[in-house]
């Protein structure tokens, strides 16, 4: 869901690209990124295009033809950016992992240690195909200390779980608008350090993409510079203003603390029906619940029934879970208790359609019981997450 101030943004009329005003506008946002990214990085910009244009121009700008990366692959994402990898001529080594899994420390600090030198590690912090969470500061480490750069996937953990570029060494950062950022799909925020902006400078070769070579966008985001080199999608910059407005104003931990909240209600709902996460304990990402389906479901058609009798989309497993798992996500404006209750009540009435056998009341119960466990905690009694939260 889009905030509705978002969407008004969108309509505001148009301006030139090189309009003072914008120019204007696009330090706000460059600033506002910083803050988001925990970042001093002087390169932080929105890239044109969606959360793979992110990823291609990192890939495109940083990888050479003959440079060896490390990718961890453990769904659809890590798997995509090793493809880009072998488009550019680099040579990708696949550290994989089970789908469902994080991919662990000890493989990668192998690999770094061994073999090849290593230009750089690539991975996903939020695999939005599996629900994982991959924890990042320990991997950033590993990295400064075999002089590789460090680049990763925020695009469903950017705004709605902690992410910290410059504390975890994180040297190329990019995201979407549309996952937790809550902004209609368009956009890719991305970051880089001076470390992976001198990688991009002692290039041999020029980077294969005109519209994604970094240095030549640097030249129109710089503000000494400010040179055309593409048309700006103004409209689209307007509505990322304003949800980074939206996310200041709620504040990072009141927003984390509230992804956290709907998602644990949620999965205690879920549960009591049979629909078990895929993810370990630990490794649970808020924004996106992933569960394991009760056997016999044919999901396809509860899933169509979902969406066509109450409004509501879930993702589907992809790849090797395919007809396997859900996807869910509670996102940005998407994360609220409403969705949470609306969801679980669908569920059993269209679960005991399908002939399910389940104690009617009981998911939505244990939802509740789940917030009131959490007001019972100290988890709530900070006051900024009473007025933003329930
Ligand atoms: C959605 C997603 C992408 C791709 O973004 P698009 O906006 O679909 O191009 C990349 N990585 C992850 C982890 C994603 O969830």
């Amino acid at each position: 869901m889009v905030h509705p101030r978002v969407l008004r943004a969108m309509a505001s009329p148009l301006i030139g690209h090189l309009d003072p005003r914008f120019l204007e506008l696009m330090d706000i946002i460059q600033e506002q990124l910083r803050w988001l990214f925990h970042t001093r990085n002087a390169f932080t910009i929105a890239v044109s295009g969606t959360g793979s244009a992110g990823m291609e121009t990192v890939i495109a700008n940083l990888v050479e033809p003959g440079d060896s990366i490390i990718v961890g692959v453990n769904g659809v994402f890590g798997e995509r950016i090793a493809t880009m990898i072998q488009r550019c001529g680099g040579q990708p080594i696949r550290i994989d992992a089970p789908w469902g899994s994080p991919i662990a420390l000890e493989h990668i600090e192998y690999h770094l240690t061994h073999g090849a030198p290593i230009k750089a590690l690539a991975i996903v912090h939020a695999e939005t195909s599996t629900g994982v969470l991959q924890p990042l500061a320990e991997l950033g480490r590993l990295c400064r200390a075999h002089d590789a750069l460090f680049i990763v996937d925020a695009v469903t953990s950017l705004g709605g779980i902690p992410l910290d570029v410059d504390a975890w060494h994180i040297d190329a950062c990019y995201s979407a608008t549309q996952k937790c950022l809550s902004c209609p799909p368009g956009l890719a925020p991305l970051t880089l350090s001076d470390r992976a902006l001198a990688a991009i400078r002692s290039r041999t070769t020029p980077c294969h993409s005109w519209y994604l070579d970094c240095l030549l966008v640097a030249d129109y985001w710089a503000d000494s510079k400010r040179t055309y080199h593409h048309t700006a999608p103004i409209s689209m910059l307007y509505a990322l203003c304003e949800a980074l407005c939206l996310i200041q104003e709620e504040g990072l931990e009141a927003r984390f603390a509230r992804h956290r909240r709907h998602s644990m209600a949620l999965l205690a709902g879920l549960e009591t029906l049979g629909f078990h996460p895929l993810p370990p304990t630990d490794y649970r990402l808020p924004s996106l619940t992933c569960v394991q389906l009760p056997p016999n479901l044919d999901e396809q058609r509860i899933r169509q029934q979902l969406l066509e009798e109450y409004g509501i989309e879930i993702g589907a497993g992809l790849g090797p879970l395919s007809g396997k798992v859900w996807r869910i996500g509670l996102m940005g404006e998407s994360s609220r208790i409403e969705y949470v209750f609306t969801l679980l009540l669908a569920l059993e009435e269209v679960l005991s359609q399908a002939g399910v056998k389940y104690r009617p009341g009981e998911a939505i119960l244990a939802a509740a019981q789940g917030y009131q466990r959490l007001i019972a905690t100290d988890y709530l009694r900070d006051s900024e997450n009473l007025q933003t939260g329930i």
